[in-house]
């Protein structure tokens, strides 16, 4: 009898967790839920908004007037993401929110508030969820953790490569280097649940694979787990 299950894709930037997870998803009829993106555009909130970011008492109330939800756009058949009903797919991926939402995603009350409604998301299951804690603090019994890895400089052409794909005409890749950096370090080191690959996670390095590859391998990883011809992590 298969089962459902949770699966959970974390590592660091732009190692292709959320195009192999919204894959994966598409394949298994479940529903993916790209968590950077809350984090962005909850990032977004406080930028348009002049939050202090070290005032907790603006950001806690902040906090109370943000809704972030998705809705599965047809043509690119991927989630959109929406700010209290607002489309700002686009936006939250500017180098404007890529910039400080690090520093934004290591407040413990941000932190709080997100896992709040993923794990409300993941209630019922059927969910492929990619982002940094998913696996060690989101949900740690998830069937299938994986944490994704890939060589620095793959990642960075990857992102420029994405970038120029949008539309973006002059992306300096020494400034995506940086980004990418930046973002590791802090993700890495804050105090409130940092980028750790979980003791039952399966590493998976993508430097070599194409996308199609990656999902392949994940696909067969998920359908034991469904399927029950495993038990657990390998
Ligand atoms: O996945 P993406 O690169 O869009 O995530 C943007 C940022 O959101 C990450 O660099 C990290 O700071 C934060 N994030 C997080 N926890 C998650 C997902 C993302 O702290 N589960």
């Amino acid at each position: 009898m298969p089962k459902d299950i949770i699966i959970a894709i974390d590592g660091y930037s732009a190692c292709g967790k959320s195009t192999t997870a919204r894959l994966l998803a598409e394949k298994l009829e479940y529903v993916f839920i790209d968590s950077g993106a809350m984090y962005r555009a909850t990032t977004l909130y406080f930028l348009q908004h002049k939050i202090n970011f070290n005032r907790m008492d603006e950001v806690i109330k902040a906090l109370e007037n943000i809704h972030i939800h998705f809705e599965y756009n047809k043509e690119t058949k991927r989630p959109d993401t929406y700010l209290n009903g607002e489309y700002v797919e686009e936006e939250i991926r500017s180098l404007a929110v890529s910039e400080c939402v690090s520093e934004v995603s290591a407040i413990s009350a941000v932190r709080r508030s997100m896992v709040a409604q993923q794990q409300m998301m993941g209630k019922n299951k059927r969910i492929v969820m990619d982002g940094r804690d998913i696996g060690t603090h989101v949900f740690p019994d998830a069937e299938l953790k994986i944490f994704m890895t890939a060589d620095l400089e793959v990642r960075v052409q990857r992102r420029v490569l994405e970038l120029q794909q949008k539309g973006h005409t002059y992306i300096d890749p020494s400034e995506v280097r940086q980004n990418l950096l930046h973002r590791d370090y802090i993700d890495s080191h804050r105090t409130d649940s940092p980028l750790t690959k979980a003791a039952d996670a399966i590493e998976l390095d993508t430097t070599y694979y194409t996308i199609p590859e990656q999902v392949s391998i994940v696909y067969q990883w998920a359908m034991e787990r469904i399927q029950g011809t495993t038990n657990g992590n390998l």
